[in-house]
């Protein structure tokens, strides 16, 4: 092989590096900058480039969805549950210038007798409301009430969580109830009360449909729905004041001779004492 001169041998690089350059992708100046700024292991850009950033993003997008989710969700459950909300349509949970005691899931043949003689004893007005398939059983007992001049409201005939329950089925359910109400007693029942409280948004425009005026809930509750020391209760009602209206239970909708006395037991005590206070009572007609 002939041997290459100097000026041979400088032309060969300026070829081989000629031919590098045209290999490689041609970048600007400010591509270049940008490259090495990402390489360097303090730039913010990296944190993005490894996903980390993108995990960051990700993360607060989750938030952003996340947190309105469950304040939405807590709106709602404080609507749906809470005895004084009006999230999902107007309610009484006030008697303004007197107290109503309100009895629920009677009628009971066990206990509602001996409530009416307790009421009757002190002059208490108060409104029962009962369930459908209770007053079928026992209709005696829904006439005596009425008998006593006490209030009737409704509801439901089977005591079922309205919460997801569809209009229409919520319309049958208290029409179910005012059917046998009105063939026990001849009356017709103008207020309502969800079973456990619970009402979801189709809850109001059903009772109205129904023809219910008043969805009746309560300030003071007695938490009196299983046997428990008398004196239990008692301390429960114990903060009464004019204008509360108090929930307690005749009966047990899970069965028909529930046991009472615990509730009687605590009313026989404050009945004469509220009577004293001077607190003066009503029931919703
Ligand atoms: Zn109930």
């Amino acid at each position: 092989m002939p041997a290459i001169g100097p000026k041979q041998a400088g032309r060969q690089r300026w070829k081989v590096r000629s031919a590098a350059v045209i290999r490689q992708p041609r970048r600007s100046l400010g591509w270049r900058a940008a490259l090495l700024a990402l390489s360097s292991p303090n730039c913010p850009l990296r944190a993005w480039r490894d996903g980390s950033h993108a995990r960051r993003i990700s993360t607060v997008n989750a938030w952003t969805f996340i947190l309105p989710a469950v304040a939405g969700a807590g709106v709602s459950a404080w609507g749906a549950f809470h005895p004084r909300s009006q999230l999902f349509g107007p309610t009484v949970h006030w008697a303004d210038n007197a107290c109503a005691l309100t009895f629920d899931d009677g009628p009971n043949p066990q206990v509602t007798t001996r409530l009416l003689s307790l009421l009757e004893k002190h002059e208490v007005p108060a409104t029962f409301f009962v369930l459908g398939k209770y007053v079928r059983e026992y209709p005696s007992l829904a006439s005596e009430i009425v008998a006593r001049k006490h209030c009737i409201g409704n509801h439901t005939y089977a005591h079922p969580s309205l919460l997801l329950l569809s209009r229409q089925r919520i319309i049958d359910e208290l029409n179910r109830c005012e059917d046998a109400v009105f063939q026990a007693t001849a009356v017709r029942t103008a207020c309502v009360r969800p079973p456990f409280g619970f009402r979801g948004p189709q809850f109001y425009p059903a009772a109205r449909r129904a023809g219910f005026s008043k969805i009746v809930m309560w300030s003071v509750n007695g938490w009196d729905w299983n046997p428990q020391p008398a004196c239990r209760v008692s301390r429960r009602l114990e903060k009464v004041q004019q204008g509360d209206i108090v929930l307690l239970h005749d009966g047990d909708h899970r069965a028909s001779n529930a046991d009472r006395r615990h509730m009687l037991e605590a009313l026989e005590y404050w009945l004469p004492r509220w009577k004293n206070r001077g607190l003066q009572f009503v029931s919703f007609g």
